[in-house]
Order: structure tokens, then sequence, then C-alpha cells
């Protein structure tokens, strides 16, 4: 049975990481898949490439999450390529860590700008469409530091945390049109943006995940199908910590 046949899912920062699992589990479980990057065209198209080749479909729009006018006009071309948006995943983050002290104004904007004011650009685009449509699921990539703090991490962890008093009140607010926005909280998962952290503070992590690994990209990917397709038709304005039991 495939949990996503034909619905239109709209994903950004597909083009590397857990966003890249997410574009080729959708593009397995039947999505019809629109993807965003914001400099990996290569490897982008390579994804569209691959998943053609399996006769599913995927398309990939380079464009920056962070930027109001070109969610916009992210949004407009997807409905006119593919129209409607079934599903939204917000997935496009960076990290810029380090402590309080040497943090710069830049790395703070950056990071708020990236990581979650991007949540508020895309969300916004869609909310008409889905309305329309007369429902939709939209999942927002948080972490298990927005909701557990992290040092050399405030600009990340507000970013993290805002998003699930986002979500929250998103999911209160469109309840009633039958779209559903929930938050997925991943540990530590491998990807470049955890191979970037020194070996110590992997090491550290590893000690305190009860399941006593990293988790992979396609372990988040598999939660995201579950909250985009009608298995999950009741759940809305949750977190959910898929972290190996590391935030327990
Ligand atoms: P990666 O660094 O591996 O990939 C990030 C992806 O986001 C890339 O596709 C990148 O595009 C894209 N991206 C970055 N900035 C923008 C932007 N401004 N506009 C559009 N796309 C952008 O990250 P992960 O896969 O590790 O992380 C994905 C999400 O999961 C993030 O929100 C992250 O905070 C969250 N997360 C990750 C954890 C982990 O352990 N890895 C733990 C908890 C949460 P490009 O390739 O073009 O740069």
């Amino acid at each position: 049975m495939s949990l996503l046949q034909d619905k239109v899912a709209l994903i950004t920062g597909g083009s590397r990481g857990i966003g890249a699992a997410i574009v080729e589990r959708y593009a397995e479980q039947g999505a019809k898949v629109a993807f965003t990057y914001r400099s990996s065209a290569e490897q982008a198209d390579a994804i569209v490439a691959a998943i053609s080749e399996k006769g599913g479909t995927a398309k990939a729009y380079q464009s920056d999450a962070s930027s109001f006018e070109q969610a916009e006009a992210l949004v407009a071309q997807v409905l006119e390529d593919f129209g409607q948006i079934d599903i939204l995943i917000n997935n496009a983050g960076i990290t810029q860590d380090t402590l309080m002290l040497r943090m710069s104004e830049e790395q703070w904007d950056k990071v708020i700008n990236t990581n979650l004011k991007s949540v508020f650009n895309l969300t916004k685009q869609v909310l008409r469409p889905m309305m329309k449509n007369r429902g939709g699921s939209i999942i927002n990539m948080g972490s298990i530091v927005g909701i557990t703090g992290n040092a050399g991490q405030a600009n990340y962890a507000a970013s993290k945390a805002g998003i699930i008093g986002f979500s929250k009140s998103i999911a209160k607010e469109v309840g009633s049109r039958n779209i559903r926005c929930n938050v997925i909280a991943p540990g530590f998962i491998e990807t470049d943006m955890t191979d970037a952290l020194d070996e110590k503070t992997k090491a550290a992590y590893l000690a305190n995940i009860p399941l006593r690994r990293l988790g992979k990209a396609e372990e988040v990917a598999d939660v995201c199908v579950f909250l985009g397709s009608d298995m999950s038709n009741y759940i809305s304005g949750q977190t959910l910590s898929v972290c190996g039991a590391l935030n327990t």
C-alpha cells in the first residue's frame, strides 16, 4: 500500500541530509514531490533523476526559505506545476553554533531567519490553497534542543522552540479547516550538519543516547511519511521526538 499516493508535497531543504531522505521516502510512497535547495543544484538534480528513473515524480526548485518573496514565488510556481499542495514540510535549517558571549547579531539573525522565519514564510503561503483543498498536513522540523536547550546553541534552540509554539498555534487556528500541524524533534542524526561537530562532542552525545547509536535520516523520514499520511489524521499540534530516547 502506498501511504501518500498522488498527494503533492512541498519539502524545503531536500537536497541533502534529512530532507533528501524525506524526498526519497515520499516518492517511494507515491507522492508527487516538489523540493527546494539553497545552493546544491547538482545534488538536487541527481535526486530528481533517480526518482524519475524509478517512475516517480519530483521537481527541484532553487529557493531561499528565509526570504518571504522567494517563498511566495515558490508556492505560486508549485501550484502552477502540481495544482495543489497537500503536505508542507519545513525542513530547511542551519546551525551557527557559538557561546552567547561570542554570538554576533548576524549569527543570531541568520539562524532565526533560516530556521524560524522560513516556517512562517512557507506556512503563510500554503494555508489558503490548503483551505481551498479542504485539508492539509504541515510538518515542521524542530529539534530536541528546542525542548531541552543546549549550551552554544542559543540561536538554534530559540529557533526550534519558536517552531513548537508556532505549530501549536497553527494547529489551533486552522484545525477546523482540517489542516494539521505537527513538529518532529530529531535528536542526533547522521548528516552533514552533525558531521561538522568535533569528535568529543559526538562521543558525549552518544554516551547519553539510550539506543546507543546516532539516528538515520531515513528514520526521521519515516515519521514524516506517517505525519503526512492519513494514518495520522487525528494527530495535530504535537511534537514527536525521534531521538533514540535521548530526550526522555
Ligand atoms: P543538512 O545540513 O544536511 O541539510 C540542510 C538542507 O537545508 C540542505 O538541503 C540545504 O540546502 C537546505 N537549506 C539550508 N538553508 C536553506 C535555505 N535558506 N533555503 C532553502 N534550503 C536551505 O541538515 P540536516 O539534514 O541535518 O537537517 C535538516 C533539518 O533537521 C534542519 O532543520 C535541522 O535543524 C533539523 N535537525 C537535524 C538534526 C541532525 O542531527 N542532523 C537534529 C535535529 C534537527 P543546500 O544543500 O542547497 O545547502
